[in-house]
């Protein structure tokens, strides 16, 4: 690639950024910098009936968090801006102008009125309206009128739009990167709407201007945009501009059953499908979730490395990325699997930073601790933890004493001679000086066969009593954490109780 690699990521702000569209952000990112390029967040905001309020804050936070932040955009004035549409719209009717000149586009008067007529009316006899070269003529607009009739509207301040003059019996092909040649025979085509009454230009115009004028190399987005790509491909022709290389991502499925993806199987399976909470809609970021991990999970949905490999750090993501890689059919939205993803996340984070997140926590409860308590405990638990959220539950039991024990635990374990042994285990752990795990291990296990005691008699006992359940990690570690005083009061406390 001779050009300067340049992608954009164009959503439109009309509500928050679906987990879809951060993986459009996120392949485009991946692509732009594997090939030293820029990445540009553009704002589709011309339509304004559309428009919600924080959507691009929204967005800008959300690639912001993930950590694939952009080169250029609202706020990162580059060299191509303004980067929101609204700012630019005076620059599109020159080009829909210039195509109507160019015999490309023409204007037409028709109004909704008359056109919802048609729909109905085709409706009615089980067909579908299209507005093309087989009806056009029939229509009211500047192929159908006289120069002097067009002007006279025009001058009268009539509204009209301007419509693309699709091809009439053209085949053409178009060019996918993932989804290689797609022939197109041009009469299926509508004549799309490219300016609008309200002088706004549609999407489909405001789009290729715009990524013609961004000089954006490669064109990366969602499957949703494929049915426009033959409408894209003729405007870049009938603007004689070299067309960007196109590349349509699968869509993302339901994690059971058919169709894609949506805020509702989000709400059914208790999983967050936006990044960052979004009105009543929890994100990823506050439930728990690692941007890294998320980031890792998003680039295997729907590409793959051609290795075993699952987990990718950011750096390893571009090193591996290609659309060539990128599959054509759906893939499966699995929230089990992202779990899994945190969980190997979590196990790479250190446990001082780990400590601190769950140290805000503790403080909530009226725990204050030690930091450096807080990081072994992690360290002894954080196997078993998918998210920060998990740790107290697995580890409530070395900042505070059982309040209550297993029912099924004490059935099982709690003998009626267990309160004298337990009383005698006391005895013994009061000799000990040196209370560090694998000593107070060795004397224990000494000490039992000593008195003939089998490990049954004493081990899952006192597990039951330091701990409240048969949970946790090695129970010496535990003792070695929680201290000797600490661990004798539990006994005591136990043999009172139970
Ligand atoms: N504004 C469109 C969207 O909301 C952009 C589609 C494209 O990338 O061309 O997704």
């Amino acid at each position: 690639m001779s050009q300067k690699v340049r992608v954009r990521f164009a959503p439109s702000p009309t509500g928050p950024l679906h987990i879809g569209g951060l993986r459009t952000a996120l392949f485009n990112y991946l692509f732009a910098k594997k090939h030293g390029g820029d990445f540009v967040l553009r704002v589709e905001d011309t339509d304004q009936n559309r428009f919600v309020d924080g959507a691009e804050d929204y967005i800008i936070a959300a690639l912001n968090w993930s950590g694939i932040p952009f080169d250029e955009g609202p706020g990162k004035e580059g060299d191509f801006g303004p980067y929101r549409q609204s700012e630019r719209k005076q620059l599109y009717q020159a080009y829909a102008q210039e195509l109507v000149e160019k015999g490309k586009a023409y204007y037409a008067f028709d109004t909704p009125e008359i056109l919802e007529h048609h729909r109905k009316d085709h409706e009615s006899k089980g067909k579908t309206f299209i507005y093309n070269w087989h009806n056009r003529l029939k229509l009211t607009n500047s192929l159908s009128l006289s120069n002097e009739e067009v002007r006279a509207k025009i001058d009268a301040g009539e509204d009209y739009v301007i419509r693309f003059r699709s091809p009439e019996n053209e085949k053409i092909v178009l060019n996918d990167i993932i989804r290689g040649e797609i022939h197109i025979d041009t009469n299926v085509l509508d004549d799309k709407v490219l300016f609008k009454s309200d002088g706004m230009p549609t999407y489909h115009l405001a789009n290729i201007v715009d990524d013609h004028l961004m000089q954006i190399t490669h064109v990366i987005r969602g499957e949703e945009w494929l049915p426009s790509l033959a409408l894209h491909t003729l405007l870049y022709d009938a603007f004689g501009w070299e067309a960007p290389a196109f590349a349509h991502l699968p869509l993302i499925m339901k994690p059971v059953g058919k169709g894609k993806l949506s805020k509702r199987d989000g709400e059914k399976g208790g999983f967050p499908i936006f990044p960052l909470t979004w009105n009543q809609s929890q994100g990823y970021r506050e439930a728990g979730f690692f941007p890294e991990a998320v980031v890792n999970f998003l680039a295997l949905l729907g590409w793959n490395p051609g290795t075993e490999q699952e987990i990718f750090t950011l750096d390893e993501l571009i090193e591996s990325f290609t659309l060539e890689r990128v599959n054509k059919s759906g893939a499966r939205f699995d929230p089990e699997k992202n779990n899994w993803y945190n969980q190997q996340w979590l196990q790479k984070k250190s446990d001082a930073e780990l400590a601190h997140l769950f140290a805000s926590e503790l403080t909530q409860k009226g725990i204050a601790t030690e930091t450096d308590y807080i990081e072994k405990v992690v360290s002894s638990i954080k196997e078993r933890a998918s998210f920060v959220t998990d740790f107290w539950e697995l580890s409530d039991y070395f900042f505070q004493a059982p309040s209550s024990y297993n029912d099924k635990a004490v059935k099982k374990q709690w003998k009626e001679d267990t309160p004298e042994i337990m009383q005698q285990v006391i005895t013994f752990l009061e000799t000990l000086e040196d209370f560090e795990s694998a000593n107070i291990e060795e004397l224990v296990k000494t000490w039992i066969s000593e008195q003939g005691l089998s490990f049954g008699k004493v081990m899952p006992p006192l597990r039951l009593v330091i701990v409240g359940d048969m949970k946790g990690p090695h129970l010496f570690d535990i003792m070695e954490l929680i201290g000797k005083n600490e661990s004798i009061s539990r006994i005591k406390t136990a043999i009172d109780k139970l």
